[in-house]
Formats: structure tokens, C-alpha cells, sequence
């Protein structure tokens, strides 16, 4: 198998990820490789705002993400991968409140 090392397009963590895997992210992703959090919060950024808007589709959510963590770059004092933890866990936490709008 193939080992190729790549680099996400959004944070910039590199990752040693075999062919097929990197093939079959880029896919998902429209040709952009995207490491597992990254992917993971365009998931739940596509899965919870595509809800809302029908319109909303898989390339919003690469740049919304994409667009977060340059914000989270821009910042020395936080680490992408902590910034990305906490929006996941707010993220989960908003899902476990009951739907309030009607
Ligand atoms: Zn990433």
C-alpha cells in the first residue's frame, strides 16, 4: 500500500495517509483533502445548516470551515485543533437542547 504524505487544505496538519484514503477524502470533498476534524466539521457544518436552507450544500460548508480556521490561525494564543474541539463539543451541546424554535 502506498503511503503519501498530505497536507489539510483547511489547518494545514500534515498526515500520512495511504492513496486510497487520501483518493476517497478528495472525492467527498470536491478535490480538496481535508484532515479527519476538519472533515468532521464540514460534516457537521453541512448536516445542521443544509437542515435550515436547502441550498446549503457541501461547498458553504468548506468555506464557512475553511474561513473558521483562519480566523483560529490568525489567533498564536489557540491551537486549530483545540479551537475545533471546543466548536465540535458547543456544536454537540446545541444538539442535545431541545428545539425550542417553532
Ligand atoms: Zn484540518
Amino acid at each position: 500500500m502506498e503511503i503519501d504524505s498530505v497536507r489539510c487544505e483547511c489547518c494545514g496538519l500534515r498526515e500520512d495517509c495511504t492513496q486510497e484514503y487520501i483518493t476517497s477524502v478528495k472525492s467527498n470533498f470536491g478535490g480538496i483533502w481535508l484532515c479527519g476534524l476538519c472533515s468532521e466539521a464540514v460534516r457537521d457544518e453541512l448536516m445542521s445548516k443544509g437542515k435550515k436552507k436547502k441550498s446549503y450544500g457541501l461547498e458553504d460548508a468548506m468555506k464557512a470551515h475553511m474561513s473558521f480556521c483562519r480566523r483560529i490561525k490568525s489567533n498564536p494564543a489557540v491551537c486549530v485543533a483545540d479551537g475545533m474541539r471546543q466548536m465540535l463539543r458547543r456544536r454537540s451541546g446545541d444538539l442535545s437542547k431541545p428545539a425550542s424554535v417553532s
